[in-house]
C-alpha cells in the first residue's frame, strides 16, 4: 500500500460484522478465563493485560504508524518529550553516554544536556555539520546511541542522515531520529539508515491541536547481539529471565521499551487520545503537500521582502543552503515551517508577532492553523545564549508555522503586520 492508503487502512481491518472504525476500547483491565492465563502474561505480556501498557484502540495506531514508518513495531507515549526520553533509556544506563546532533528540539537538548545528566547519562552534542571524523571523535567506550531531527524544531536544519547513521553503526549502536517535522509521508528514515524514529505525534500527525502525544518505532534491524547491549541478550530478572533478542527477534528494542520502561514509569496514552491521534493520521498524506505548498509560498513572499526581512531559512527552495540535503532526504521539500529573523532584532519580531490577525501566537508548531512563536524568548528560553547559537537560533528569529488556510489569507495577513514594523 502506497502511503494514503497506509493512512487510511493500516493497523485496524474489521472483520465480518465489526465497527468500520477502531473502537474506543475505554477500560483499563481485560478479563481472562484463569489466573494461569494472566500469569502467563507477566511472563510474555502478547495479549493487552493492563492499560498502563497496552489498550487495543493505542495498538491499532501504534501499527498504522509502524507501518507508515516502515517499521516492525511502534509504542505510543503521552508526549513527544517520553518518547525521545524512554527512546534513550531503552539503550542507556547511568555512567552511558549518547551522541546527539546540537541541531534539535530544544526540549530535546534540555532533557540530554540536564535531566539525563541527573541520572548519570552524559550527551556528547556535535554540530550537524560536523564531519565523519569530527563524530568519530566524539564517541567514548560507553557510547549507546546517537541522536538527530531530520528537520530541526526550529532552526530547520536537514541532518544528514546517513553520515550519523554511518558513525553510530562504525561504533555499533543505532541511530534514533526525530522525524516530527518531516512524518513519514516527507522523509522516511529507516531507508536512510536509522535505527528507531521518534516522533511528537502532538505536531503534523495529530495535525489539530487535539492532545499531546509521541511515539517510538523500531525498525527491526539493528543488531542488538553485537555486544554493546547486553540487556538485549541476557535474562532480564525483572522478567523471569526473558532474553529478548531470543524470544522476541527484531521487535526486541520495542517489546523491551515496552516491558521495562513503559511498565514502570507508564507514560501511556488513554484510548480516547489513540482514537483523536488515527483521525489526524487518516488524513496526514493528503495535508502534508499543502503545508508544503503554503510554506514554500511563504518563504517565497518573504524573500522578497528584504526591506524588512534579513533572513528566511526554508529547505525547500531552491536558493536555500539546506536545499542539497532537502533534496536527498525530504524529496526537495521543506513542511509548513518557515523561520525568518526580521530586521530589528527582537523589538521587531514581537512587534510583527503582535500585530498579526490570523496567524495565532501560541506555543504550538505544525498544526492545521498558522501559528507564530519567538523561540529564543518562549520554547528555548531555557538554553544558554551558546546553546542558543548551536541549536541554530537567532534572538531575532521566528517560527512561522503556515497552515492550511487559504494562502491569499495568510499572505495578505503577514503584509499587513510587516506594515506595523518599521
Ligand atoms: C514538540 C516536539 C517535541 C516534544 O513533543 P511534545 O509532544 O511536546 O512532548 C519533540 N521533538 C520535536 C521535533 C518537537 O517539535
Amino acid at each position: 500500500m502506497k502511503d494514503e492508503t497506509k493512512c487510511l487502512h493500516s493497523g485496524y481491518t474489521p472483520k465480518n460484522g465489526e465497527p468500520g472504525v477502531m473502537p474506543i476500547v475505554q477500560s483499563t483491565t481485560y478479563r481472562f478465563d484463569s489466573t494461569e492465563h494472566i500469569g502467563a502474561l507477566f511472563d510474555k505480556p502478547m495479549e493487552c493485560m493492563y492499560s498502563r501498557f497496552a489498550n487495543p484502540t493505542v495498538d491499532a495506531v501504534e501499527k498504522k504508524i509502524a507501518d507508515l514508518e516502515g517499521g516492525v513495531g511502534a509504542m505510543c507515549t503521552t508526549s513527544g518529550q517520553a518518547a525521545t526520553l524512554f527512546s534513550v533509556l531503552n539503550l542507556c544506563n547511568a555512567g552511558d553516554s549518547l551522541i546527539c546532533s546540537s541541531a534539535v528540539y530544544g526540549g530535546t537538548i534540555n532533557l540530554f544536556a540536564v535531566t539525563l545528566k541527573r541520572f548519570g547519562i552524559e550527551c556528547i552534542f556535535v554540530d550537524p555539520e560536523a564531519s565523519e571524523a569530527d563524530i568519530d571523535a566524539a564517541f567514548k567506550p560507553n557510547t549507546r546511541a546517537v541522536f538527530g531531527e531530520t528537520l530541526a524544531n526550529p532552526a530547520l536544519i536537514v541532518c544528514d542522515i546517513e553520515k550519523f547513521a554511518k558513525a553510530a553503526h562504525a561504533h555499533g549502536v543505532p541511530l534514533i531520529i526525530d522525524n516530527t517535522f518531516a512524518t513519514p509521508i516527507l522523509c522516511k528514515p529507516f531507508q536512510f539508515g536509522a535505527d528507531i524514529v521518534v516522533h511528537s505525534t502532538t505536531k503534523y500527525m495529530d495535525g489539530h491541536a487535539l492532545q499531546g502525544g509521541g511515539v517510538i518505532v523500531d525498525s527491526g534491524r539493528f543488531d542488538w547481539t553485537n555486544g554493546h547491549f547486553p540487556e538485549f541478550t541476557e535474562p532480564d530478572e525483572s522478567y523471569h529471565g526473558t532474553i529478548y533478542t531470543k524470544e522476541f527477534g527484531n521487535m526486541a528494542y520495542i517489546v523491551k521499551a515496552r516491558m521495562q520502561l513503559m511498565r514502570d514509569f507508564g507514560a501511556y496514552p488513554a484510548a480516547h487520545s489513540a482514537f483523536l491521534l488515527n483521525i489526524g493520521l487518516e488524513t496526514l498524506a493528503v495535508r502534508m503537500p499543502q503545508y508544503v505548498e503554503n510554506g514554500r509560498r511563504v518563504a517565497e513572499y518573504l524573500l522578497q521582502r528584504t526591506d524588512k526581512i534579513e533572513s528566511v531559512e526554508y529547505p525547500g527552495l531552491p536558493g536555500d543552503r539546506q536545499h542539497a540535503l532537502a533534496e536527498k532526504y525530504l524529496g526537495g521539500h521543506g513542511c509548513g515551517v518557515v523561520t525568518l529573523v526580521i530586521k530589528g532584532g527582537k523589538q521587531n519580531a514581537v512587534r510583527f508577532m503582535d500585530n498579526l490577525k490570523l496567524a495565532c501566537n501560541e506555543v504550538h508548531v505544525a498544526d492545521i492553523r498558522t501559528c507564530v512563536l519567538h523561540p529564543a524568548s518562549e520554547t528555548h528560553r531555557q538554553l544558554t545564549d551558546e546553546q542558543l547559537v548551536a541549536a541554530g537560533i537567532n534572538p531575532g528569529m521566528i517560527r512561522f508555522s503556515t497552515g492550511l488556510e487559504n494562502i491569499d489569507d495568510i499572505l495578505e495577513d503577514i503584509e499587513q503586520a510587516l506594515a506595523q514594523v518599521d
